[in-house]
């Protein structure tokens, strides 16, 4: 159940964000963000989430959404808390190696806050970025949130093995949403800069 055939899908448009220094982006196609928006809305009052799941550019610094899976049935949804069930994902990750697609990272909708980490979001990613199970070094959160379903806003976070969470931003929020409702995304100056030296070239 992938929510890729939503009967009354939001329109959007793709959706960029990069760190400020560009050495990590992460683009989510408009029919995926989409896909997105339209479960968080549809989660109405609990908080859901899921996982992101695409392959890497070629220069690898792009990390690009190929699909957007929702809550696995075994998911726990209140409203403020989400805690992400696990079945079946294997089985689904292990059929799209053929296509060299891949777990990139998770996505949540906090339903009446920011679209903000929470610290448990934070030490969740941190060991899934240290799991050797996952092995994914640079898994991404994308968080939508909003106190109004019309006004959602999406804020994303490179998390680094052995660095501190990297803010993604867009160049171009202006352009993310076109019709109703409305997305914007805030531009924080919250960024937090990795401590430790660049380990891999742009
Ligand atoms: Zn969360």
């Amino acid at each position: 159940m992938d929510y890729e055939e939503s009967p009354n899908p939001i329109q959007s448009s793709d959706l960029t964000m990069r760190s400020s220094d560009g050495r990590f982006r992460v683009r989510v196609g408009s029919r995926h963000l989409a896909t997105l928006l339209t479960m968080c809305r549809e989660s109405e009052s609990l908080e859901t989430g899921g996982l992101l799941v695409g392959r890497y550019s070629e220069g690898h610094d792009t990390a690009v959404v190929t699909r957007v899976w929702g809550p696995p049935k075994d998911s726990i949804r209140r409203q403020a808390s989400f805690w992400r069930g696990t079945r079946g994902l294997q089985r689904k990750l292990d059929s799209l190696w053929r296509t060299q697609e891949y777990y990139l990272g998770e996505w949540h909708y906090h339903p009446s806050g920011a679209a903000q980490p929470s610290k448990t979001d934070i030490r969740q990613m941190v060991r899934i970025a240290e799991s050797p199970e996952y092995n994914c070094l640079e898994p991404v959160l994308i968080v939508v949130g909003g106190t109004r379903p019309t006004e959602l806003e999406v804020v994303a976070h490179v998390f680094p093995r052995h660095h501190s969470p990297i803010r993604l931003e867009s160049p171009d929020p202006g352009s993310l949403y076109s019709g109703q409702p409305t997305l914007a995304c805030r531009l924080g100056s919250s960024q937090k800069r990795a401590n430790s030296p660049a380990t891999r070239r742009k």
